[in-house]
Protein backbone atom coordinates (compact mmCIF):
# COMPACT_ATOMS: atom_id res chain seq x y z
CA UNK A 1 0.00 0.00 0.00
CA UNK A 2 0.90 3.49 0.00
CA UNK A 3 2.55 5.52 2.46
CA UNK A 4 -0.16 7.67 3.01
CA UNK A 5 -2.96 4.93 3.26
CA UNK A 6 -0.24 3.41 6.15
CA UNK A 7 0.06 6.48 7.94
CA UNK A 8 -4.05 7.30 7.71
CA UNK A 9 -4.60 3.66 8.91
CA UNK A 10 -1.68 3.88 11.46
CA UNK A 11 -3.07 7.07 12.70
CA UNK A 12 -6.85 5.52 12.79
CA UNK A 13 -6.16 2.68 15.10
CA UNK A 14 -3.52 4.83 17.34
CA UNK A 15 -6.74 6.72 18.30
CA UNK A 16 -7.98 3.39 20.09
CA UNK A 17 -5.06 2.68 21.66
CA UNK A 18 -4.72 2.85 25.36
CA UNK A 19 -1.22 4.88 25.19
CA UNK A 20 1.29 5.58 22.30
CA UNK A 21 3.36 2.31 22.98
CA UNK A 22 -0.12 0.78 22.20
CA UNK A 23 -0.61 3.15 19.19
CA UNK A 24 2.57 1.95 17.70
CA UNK A 25 1.74 -1.41 18.42
CA UNK A 26 -1.28 -1.48 16.63
CA UNK A 27 0.27 0.65 13.85
CA UNK A 28 2.47 -1.97 13.10
CA UNK A 29 -0.78 -4.33 13.19
CA UNK A 30 -2.53 -2.21 10.52
CA UNK A 31 0.50 -2.65 8.16
CA UNK A 32 0.36 -6.59 8.20
CA UNK A 33 -3.09 -6.10 7.96
CA UNK A 34 -3.30 -3.69 4.59
CA UNK A 35 -0.57 -5.70 3.12
CA UNK A 36 -2.98 -8.46 3.34
CA UNK A 37 -5.39 -6.82 1.13
CA UNK A 38 -4.87 -6.95 -2.61
CA UNK A 39 -3.43 -3.82 -3.09
CA UNK A 40 -0.99 -1.52 -5.75
CA UNK A 41 1.82 -0.28 -4.76
CA UNK A 42 4.41 2.11 -6.74
CA UNK A 43 6.06 1.12 -10.20
CA UNK A 44 8.09 3.97 -9.59
CA UNK A 45 10.50 5.98 -7.52
CA UNK A 46 9.71 9.30 -7.99
CA UNK A 47 5.96 8.28 -6.85
CA UNK A 48 6.62 7.37 -3.97
CA UNK A 49 9.05 10.15 -2.89
CA UNK A 50 5.61 12.08 -3.82
CA UNK A 51 3.55 10.19 -1.81
CA UNK A 52 6.27 10.05 1.11
CA UNK A 53 6.93 13.80 0.99
CA UNK A 54 3.41 15.24 0.28
CA UNK A 55 2.21 12.28 2.73
CA UNK A 56 4.30 13.23 5.76
CA UNK A 57 3.82 17.21 5.22
CA UNK A 58 0.16 16.84 5.46
CA UNK A 59 0.85 15.03 8.45
CA UNK A 60 3.12 17.51 10.24
CA UNK A 61 0.60 20.30 9.35
CA UNK A 62 -2.09 18.24 11.19
CA UNK A 63 0.54 17.89 14.13
CA UNK A 64 1.06 21.67 13.94
CA UNK A 65 -2.89 22.56 13.71
CA UNK A 66 -5.04 20.11 15.51
CA UNK A 67 -1.73 19.05 18.25
CA UNK A 68 -3.24 15.17 18.18
CA UNK A 69 -2.59 12.86 21.13
CA UNK A 70 0.63 11.28 20.99
CA UNK A 71 -0.73 7.65 20.37
CA UNK A 72 -2.06 8.91 17.09
CA UNK A 73 1.28 9.70 16.22
CA UNK A 74 3.01 6.37 17.45
CA UNK A 75 0.11 4.85 15.79
CA UNK A 76 1.01 7.15 12.22
CA UNK A 77 4.47 5.67 13.01
CA UNK A 78 4.12 2.71 13.05
CA UNK A 79 2.07 1.93 10.31
CA UNK A 80 4.78 3.75 8.22
CA UNK A 81 7.76 2.55 9.54
CA UNK A 82 7.86 -1.04 8.25
CA UNK A 83 8.15 0.35 4.74
CA UNK A 84 11.53 2.10 5.30
CA UNK A 85 13.09 -1.40 5.00
CA UNK A 86 11.50 -1.23 1.19
CA UNK A 87 13.20 1.84 0.64
CA UNK A 88 16.28 0.74 2.12
CA UNK A 89 16.62 -2.71 0.38
CA UNK A 90 15.38 -0.33 -3.24
CA UNK A 91 18.32 1.43 -2.64
CA UNK A 92 20.76 -1.09 -1.54
CA UNK A 93 21.55 -0.21 2.00
CA UNK A 94 20.31 -3.62 3.27
CA UNK A 95 20.69 -7.07 1.77
CA UNK A 96 17.32 -8.60 2.58
CA UNK A 97 13.88 -7.88 4.57
CA UNK A 98 12.43 -8.76 7.40
CA UNK A 99 8.80 -7.61 7.99
CA UNK A 100 6.79 -10.40 7.55
CA UNK A 101 4.35 -9.02 4.72
CA UNK A 102 7.68 -7.62 2.81
CA UNK A 103 9.49 -11.49 3.07
CA UNK A 104 6.32 -13.55 1.51
CA UNK A 105 5.76 -15.08 5.45
CA UNK A 106 2.47 -13.04 5.22
CA UNK A 107 1.21 -12.68 1.63
CA UNK A 108 1.47 -9.17 0.01
CA UNK A 109 -1.45 -9.13 -1.99
CA UNK A 110 -1.96 -6.81 -5.11
CA UNK A 111 -4.39 -6.01 -7.90
CA UNK A 112 -4.83 -3.74 -10.78
CA UNK A 113 -3.88 0.03 -10.56
CA UNK A 114 -7.43 0.69 -10.50
CA UNK A 115 -8.80 -1.75 -8.12
CA UNK A 116 -5.56 -0.79 -6.00
CA UNK A 117 -6.15 3.13 -5.98
CA UNK A 118 -9.76 2.63 -5.22
CA UNK A 119 -9.09 -0.01 -2.33
CA UNK A 120 -6.41 2.63 -0.41
CA UNK A 121 -9.07 5.65 -1.46
CA UNK A 122 -11.44 3.30 1.08
CA UNK A 123 -9.01 2.98 3.84
CA UNK A 124 -7.78 6.38 3.38
CA UNK A 125 -11.63 8.02 3.75
CA UNK A 126 -12.25 4.76 6.46
CA UNK A 127 -9.47 6.07 8.37
CA UNK A 128 -9.77 9.93 8.07
CA UNK A 129 -13.62 9.23 8.98
CA UNK A 130 -12.34 7.37 12.20
CA UNK A 131 -10.12 10.17 13.01
CA UNK A 132 -13.14 12.80 12.66
ZN1 LIG B 1 4.74 -2.79 3.58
Amino acid sequence: MYYSTHLVAGAAAGIMAESPAEGFVLGVLTHVILDLIPHHDHESVTTCILDCVLGTAVFLAVIAVFHPEMKIIWGALGGVLPDIEIAMYHFRLIRKRVFPSHTGCIPHLSTTRMRGLIMQSLVIVLGLWILS
